[in-house]
């Protein structure tokens, strides 16, 4: 990049640390995205002129309210709600709701500027946005959770809508709280608009494979890595942290591929199990249960051992698939994992690795995939639901699949070839950043000063 180019972008980020103080992590995903545009925004001088970076580091909307409710006591709780409308250039507003203790503004502001780009690079015309609450449901009955969820949505139904923002799921939100959410929507709305919502039960205008689409996606996404290098997965040992919905289809696609995955991890601590994990137990450990990996452990028996302390990337693997949450491999990490002869890592999570770790991995030859392209078949199936909604159609698993399977290698090409245009072959980071950005840059360029 040019010096003046750089000066300007340098000045733009301190802007968002003068402007934003207190969202480490949304400072975080800009200036990784920032350090990888210099060389874009000297060849294309109508993008700084047009102060494209300030716009699009702004959000469009951002929305922010009280969420009132009544536990099973009869005690009431107030929570926050958020819905961020990122950028709608490419399409609506379209990303997940999280509901964590740790959700805040700054998160979700993170969250959906990932996902501005995540979506830009599936190509199916989806804006960014993301949501979501503090609200912790750990423990929570399903009368609460559903009271919760009714109480969110009668704020978020006037937001929301199939052609201006459509929600899903995240961290603490699956199919059972999309069912809760749809149902409010539609009884407050009276409207039966099935593409307000994506993750939706298969019943009632949910895609076959939704469930599985982020863990498959990131697992096809690996595939791929190996195959520029003329490796496959077959017989290689992976390391999974997260026991949630992308874990679990992770270890799902990773071993139909031929891996062995040896672990799963939660808050409590991570399970190493010898003869890979028994993906059926944990199955019914997470997903019927709602229980956690010690319990998996011990149903398990001798194979399986649960550590209360340390981290999945400990475990010497040939893989790594990062799939719990945000930070969760640091530079310590990294380092043990290019030590143990690690060869690819995938970001299932959004942003599980600091950047730290993922220059140490880069610098050690290691293939890195970054969640926005990585984790972006759960975006991308949702936006294959949102066609089959506009269509009333209802597609097959295999068609699904396959839809994924294409998108996949499309996003793993189009990053890997634009890493190459740029001089920096096989950085996966900075072509994915550089391919989403152009697409939304140009649609923002075409649409005005907007
Ligand atoms: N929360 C998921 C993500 O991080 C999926 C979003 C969606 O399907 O809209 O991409």
């Amino acid at each position: 990049g040019s010096p003046d180019v750089l000066a300007a972008l340098e000045e733009t980020y301190d802007g968002v640390l003068r402007r934003d103080p207190g969202e480490p992590e949304f400072h975080q995903a800009v200036h990784e995205v920032l350090e990888s545009l210099p060389a874009v925004l000297s060849a294309r001088p109508r993008l700084s002129a047009s102060r494209l970076i300030e716009r699009l580091i702004e959000p469009e909307r951002q929305i922010m309210f009280r969420v009132p409710w009544q536990d099973d006591a009869g005690r009431v709780h107030v929570n926050r709600g958020f819905r961020v409308e990122f950028n709608g250039a490419l399409g609506p507003y379209k990303g997940g709701l999280r509901f964590h203790p740790t959700v805040n503004l700054g998160i979700v502001k993170f969250l959906g500027f990932e996902q501005i780009f995540k979506n830009a690079l599936t190509g199916l015309g989806i804006g960014g946005g993301k949501g979501g609450s503090d609200f912790d449901p750990h423990g929570r009955s399903d009368d609460e959770i559903m009271r919760f969820c009714q109480s969110f949505m009668t704020e978020l139904y006037r937001h929301v809508g199939e052609h201006t923002d459509v929600p899903a799921g995240d961290i603490g939100v699956g199919g059972r709280e999309i069912g809760y959410l749809f149902g409010q929507y539609r009884r407050v709305t009276n409207r039966w608009e099935a593409g307000v919502l994506t993750g939706k039960g298969q019943g009632w205008g949910g895609s076959a494979g939704r469930t599985e689409a982020t863990g498959y996606g990131s697992v096809l996404f690996t595939a791929e890595m190996l195959k520029r290098r003329g490796e496959d997965l077959d017989g290689q040992q992976v390391v999974v942290s997260g026991s949630g919905n992308v874990a679990i289809y992770s270890i799902e696609k990773a071993q139909a591929l031929g891996a062995n995955v040896i672990t799963v991890s939660d808050s409590g601590g991570y399970v190493v199990d010898e003869k890979g994990i028994d993906l059926d137990l944990l199955k019914h450990v997470k997903e019927v249960d709602r229980g956690r990996v010690s319990d998996y452990a011990e149903m398990r028996g001798a194979s399986a051992r649960f550590v209360p302390a340390g981290r999945v990337w400990d475990v010497p693997a040939d893989i790594a698939l990062p799939s719990a949450t945000q930070n969760e491999l640091d530079a310590e990490s990294a380092r043990i994992l290019v030590r143990n002869g690690v060869k690819a890592v995938a970001e299932g999570a959004n942003m599980p690795t600091t950047p730290e770790a993922v220059h140490i991995l880069q610098d050690a030859g290691v293939a890195f995939g970054p969640g926005k392209a990585a984790n972006a078949g759960g975006v991308a199936v949702s936006a294959l639901e949102m066609r089959q909604n506009a269509g009333r159609e209802s597609w097959t698993f295999a068609q699904v699949e396959n839809e994924l399977t294409r998108i996949m290698r499309d996003i793993h090409d189009t990053c890997f070839e634009t890493a190459d245009r740029y001089g920096v072959p096989g950085d996966y980071v900075v072509g994915a950043n550089i391919a989403g950005f152009e697409r939304v840059a140009d649609a923002m360029l075409a649409q005005g000063l907007i």
